[in-house]
């Protein structure tokens, strides 16, 4: 029945090659295994087809192949929450963990803050009796070069003086895993086991190779982030760039029009802005972009995307938003930037804007969008500045 199995499975499940050395074996040679394995199987004889083998071998393999499924679950995808729970999954999987958690050091704050977890106990990721137990056994780890190792939570002098319940037969090994790349700390691998004094050398050394690697997923992933942010965004103001915008609008126009959604474009251009730059100088122009990215924000809903389109032009794209929001929308805008006291005094701006409403078949791709908005836009300039048009078909 094996030998069947192993060879259905050629080129699938096994390496064709490896199958092929396999079944040169006799059945002779088969039942010598299967004797060989009974005697392995009884503690006094290790003999084996294949020659002398002791437990520390043994142990050695166990561990590799541990370690083989963790790295292949830490190298498996780009997405860094997905390498997080896979690779807790595969350490409660291979070793002796039965429950494990990663908690990221949030640099802003200096705290750690639970980010996934695997069977990790319920305790752990509250607190108890006002005592927050994740606190107590991580506090000054952050500054810890060495993982920490306790074999039986029982022993812990601060868990002993805050008088934590004891009822907690669930957890009673824990080994705290340190994740830095360097001298930059990313946060804490906390692994648990229901049964005091299990980890063994050979699992600690592991559990520190494994912090080591996904130390440095972490920052792949970080850094990964930071250009994905880079790419996308003004780095002046922090608002998304054009090319995001040109990418966003495409498939936000293509998407609403496909359900009949109103989707809403406002496209804002300062006034008179080149005074700006004359009155104060460069740098206070440029604060004043940065200032009106702000107060953009500050006036749309989160699922409102604000753009840098040119010099001091931005687009505001305002999914499931009709003419009539549109226009509210843009007249609080304006306002808003009308009051403000920026670097360089006070400015305004004109707004033109679009939205569709579908009527007499009228779909209008990004292009045309834009094109209508630019039209309003030059409407506002011309009709003195500081207004909000709308585009009408007339
Ligand atoms: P209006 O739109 O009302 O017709 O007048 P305007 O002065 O705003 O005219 P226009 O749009 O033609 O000129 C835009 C000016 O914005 C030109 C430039 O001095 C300024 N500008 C564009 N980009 C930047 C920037 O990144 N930083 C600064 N400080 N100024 C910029
Ligand atoms: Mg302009
Ligand atoms: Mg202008």
């Amino acid at each position: 029945t094996a030998r069947a199995e192993i060879q259905s499975e050629k080129g699938k499940q096994f390496d064709p090659q490896v199958v092929d050395i396999f079944m040169q074996f006799s059945e002779n040679d088969w039942k010598q295994v299967l004797r060989n394995d009974a005697v392995f199987q009884s503690p006094s004889g290790l003999k084996r087809a294949t020659g002398e083998l002791d437990p520390r071998q043994l142990a050695l393999a166990d561990h590799i192949q541990a370690m083989n499924k963790i790295v292949e679950a830490i190298t498996s995808s780009l997405d860094i929450e997905d390498v997080l729970k896979k690779a807790l999954r595969s350490l409660v999987q291979e070793t002796t963990v039965t429950g494990a958690g990663i908690f990221l050091h949030d640099e802003a704050s200096g705290e750690v803050r639970y980010a996934a977890d695997v069977l990790l106990p319920e305790q752990f990721k509250q607190s108890v009796d006002g005592v927050d137990l994740n606190t107590l056994i991580t506090r000054g780890l952050m500054d810890d070069e060495q993982t920490r190792f306790c074999r039986d939570l029982r022993e812990i002098p601060a868990l002993v003086e805050a008088e934590v319940p004891d009822a907690r037969p669930d957890w009673l090994s824990y080994c705290c895993i340190r994740l830095s790349v360097d001298d930059e700390k990313m946060g804490i691998l906390v692994l648990f086991s229901e049964k005091p004094h299990v980890f063994s050398a050979d699992e600690q050394a592991l559990f520190d190779r494994v912090g080591r690697l996904l130390a440095q997923a972490l920052q792949n992933a970080q850094a990964h982030e930071r250009m994905r942010h880079q790419a996308i965004t003004d780095a002046l103001t922090g608002a998304y760039n054009r090319h995001y915008l040109d990418d966003f609008i495409e498939i936000e126009v293509r998407r609403c029009a496909r359900y009949e959604r109103p989707v809403s474009l406002l496209l804002v251009d300062m006034d008179h802005f080149k005074d700006c730059n004359d009155r104060s100088g460069h740098q206070a122009g440029d604060q004043a972009l940065k200032e009106v990215v702000r107060i953009l924000h500050l006036g749309v809903r989160s699922v409102d995307m604000v753009a840098r389109y040119g010099g001091e032009e931005f687009v505001v794209v305002l999914p499931e938003t009709d003419h009539k929001g549109a226009t509210e929308a843009a007249e609080r805008l304006r306002l808003l930037i009308d009051k403000h006291d920026f670097p360089c005094g006070r400015l305004s701006a004109s707004i033109g804007v679009v939205s569709t409403d579908y009527q007499n078949g009228d779909k209008p791709d990004a292009q045309e969008l834009f094109a209508r908005a630019d039209k309003a836009l030059f409407q506002a300039k011309e009709a003195g500045r500081n207004q909000v048009v709308a585009w009408t078909r007339r």
